[in-house]
């Protein structure tokens, strides 16, 4: 995918600020720290249009990127943080529900773990949260670069097992550092938004 032009389009706090134009959306879920910024970075060929977050979990916001004027990826808060109080968590929860059930344009869901480490159990709930209302699903392992090629299938393998991953969800592999799995991932993505 040749990526013409990114922008930026809004922080959102509340449905009435969603985008209005009827494109489809591709939202991006994770654990703070997963990689999320950096993956919409190197999916849009840009440095520094998604922030790399300083304050994890702080930002209660849903960030819109429209893309080639065509979709928008939405970065959603990213979740499990442990210094956010149990509100704070709790209205997460109720603000990305609603966006996540009741949002038709939303095309689906790309999960991001950390290919190093086993999923946790809000990865899990997550996972599990969101095939229990059929939304589909696209797991991204992410941070390849920082385990060695041979450990690759088994870290996967360990992804998959965890998360109990169906047979029809893609489990994609990626780098933000070298672009492994991009292509790929633009692939699932142009299939789903129906480009
Ligand atoms: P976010 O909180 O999910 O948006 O995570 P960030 O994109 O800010 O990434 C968190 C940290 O992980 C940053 O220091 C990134 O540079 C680093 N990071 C993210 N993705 C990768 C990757 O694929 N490879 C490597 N080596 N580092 C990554």
């Amino acid at each position: 995918m040749n990526v013409t032009q990114a922008e930026f389009i809004i922080s959102a706090v509340g449905p009435d600020q969603y985008p209005e134009d009827g494109l489809p959306e591709v939202a991006l879920a994770g654990r703070s720290n997963v990689g999320k910024s950096s993956l919409i970075n190197k999916m849009i060929q840009r440095k520094n249009l998604a922030r790399t977050s300083s304050s994890p979990g702080k930002t209660q916001t849903l960030n819109f990127y429209r893309i080639n004027g065509e979709l928008y990826f939405v970065d959603l808060p990213g979740y499990g943080y442990a210094k956010v109080s149990k509100k704070q968590r709790e209205e997460w929860g109720k603000f990305i529900e609603s966006y996540l059930l009741k949002r038709d344009r939303l095309r689906m869901v790309i999960m991001l773990v950390d290919v190093r480490h086993p999923p946790t159990r809000d990865d899990a709930a997550m996972y599990d949260w969101l095939t229990h209302y059929e939304i589909p699903i696209c797991v991204v392992a992410t941070k390849a670069d920082k385990i060695p090629r041979s450990r690759w299938q088994k870290h996967i393998k360990q992804v998959k097992e965890t998360l109990l991953v169906r047979g029809t969800d893609s489990v994609v592999l990626f780098s933000s550092e070298t672009g492994l799995g991009r292509d790929e991932l633009w692939g699932l993505i142009l299939e789903r938004t129906g480009q």
